[in-house]
């Protein structure tokens, strides 16, 4: 019998195989979701000057010293700015300004004073307690110097890396590019979602969870094409695809029966690095080079090939879009109820995952049956069971795997 490869082995050969793909320089506007090719250092402070960090009062510390709410210090009112504004008055000792959140600090002052502890009174302000140099002032550089590392190379643009590049006026930013994944569906069973189902048919429905994981990793699908079970149909195709992407994820086709192209065409004609796995559900997944581009021949069943997409293509499209990390967050949850797993394999069950009065626990999310896609619906998480456990009580403790995590009812 063919020895299986180890899921952390499979990963290790992987990662050694894709490489990193080029960058480009583009527009601050479409690189949400992009992955940044250069260290971002700043070019200017942030923020760029000393600011108010309240609506209230510029003042001089000093002339408050003895404020309180029976003797209030008055202070001439001279101007008032907004954010956006520069004040045209240097204050002096018995003056004040009336300033804005966000705008500049005036020539003179040394504290801002909260409207709150303040009393107009006509031309002039009452002050009703005294103030500390400093108090309310947002120096310029407080939160980035210039020529600070800001953003690493490897960092995803999330809302506050695309917020940050835009007040450093970041207009253009060096970003890797998308890996360009082909998807190739095999089956001659398989018809499309709007197509009704004849005897012994059924709706492809792995295309669009591999559309789905590809996007969420950052990749473009380039080209999406379906096959039968015919070895020659499945070479040429292969060729139109390899050419056209940076990688080749297939579904179907590549297990021990009568009617696998994948298995063959990958066997007889690519450098195969491995083919099936030491675990469950996933065993039968090939990982080759055909043509100088990768290709993961993953499983057909529907939750096989979501989990070992997980476990194996995801990693390397991370890789190959220039990410610094792909190492998913995990914790140790407590079972809600026990589990039986096989020996000699990982098993990745499905559940999900909560966290209840300061404790994370799982509730496996049904029968672990490689084509019920129902579970995976109603999963959050993959418990990760290793090859020497066969059995976990309820109330124990094993690794959760976080693959998404939506709100919470
Ligand atoms: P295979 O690995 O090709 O033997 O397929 C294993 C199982 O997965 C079979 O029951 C197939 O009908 C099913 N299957 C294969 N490809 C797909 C697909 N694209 N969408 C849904 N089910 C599939
Ligand atoms: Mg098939």
């Amino acid at each position: 019998m063919q020895t299986l490869v180890t899921p952390e082995a499979a990963l290790s050969t992987v990662l050694a195989q894709v490489s990193v793909l080029g960058s480009e320089k583009l527009p601050h506007k479409v690189v949400l979701g992009r992955t940044l090719a250069q260290d971002v250092v700043s070019e200017i402070p942030l923020p760029p000057f000393d600011n108010s960090a309240m609506d209230g009062y510029a003042v001089i510390a000093a002339d408050l010293t003895s404020a309180n709410e029976t003797t209030p210090a008055t202070l001439a009112l001279v101007e008032t700015i907004g954010a956006g504004d520069v004040a045209r008055h240097e204050v002096t000792s018995g003056q004040c300004l009336k300033i804005m959140t966000g705008a500049p600090l005036p020539v003179g002052v040394d504290a801002i004073v909260m409207r709150e502890a303040t009393r107009p009174n006509g031309e002039n302000v009452e002050f009703l307690s005294p103030a500390t140099r400093g108090d309310h002032i947002r120096r310029a550089g407080s939160d980035v110097e210039r020529g600070e590392t800001v953003l690493r190379a490897g960092d995803v643009v999330g809302a506050a890396q695309w917020a940050m590049l835009a007040s450093l006026g970041a207009a253009h930013v060096e970003v890797f590019q998308r890996p360009r994944v082909g998807i190739i569906t095999t089956g001659a069973e398989l018809v499309a979602v709007d197509v009704p189902l004849l005897p012994g048919q059924i709706h492809d429905s792995n295309s669009f969870a591999l559309r789905a994981l590809a996007e969420n990793c950052g990749a473009s699908v380039a080209d999406f094409r379906h096959c039968g079970d015919s070895t020659t149909e499945f070479e040429e195709i292969l060729c139109e695809v390899c050419a056209m992407c940076d990688v080749v994820i297939t579904s179907g086709g590549v297990s021990a029966g009568d009617f696998d192209p994948v298995r063959d065409v990958l066997r007889d004609r690519a450098e195969v690095h491995f083919w099936k796995i030491a675990m469950k559900p996933g065993k039968p997944v090939m990982f080759a080079h055909f043509e100088g581009k990768p290709v993961f021949g993953l499983p057909g069943n529907p939750v096989s090939v979501m989990v070992a997409f997980e476990e194996f293509a995801r990693p390397a499209l991370l890789k190959m879009g220039g990410r610094r990390a792909w190492k998913r967050m995990e914790v140790p949850v407590r079972l809600q109820s026990p589990l039986r797993s096989p020996a000699g394999k990982t098993e990745f069950v499905r559940a999900l995952v909560r966290s209840e009065n300061g404790s994370w626990s799982a509730s496996i999310s049904g029968d672990q049956g490689s084509g019920r896609l129902s579970t995976m619906t109603r999963a959050n998480a993959l418990l990760v069971v290793p090859p020497a456990t066969t059995f976990v009580a309820a109330g124990e403790t094993v690794m959760a795997r976080l693959i998404d995590c939506p709100e919470i009812e």
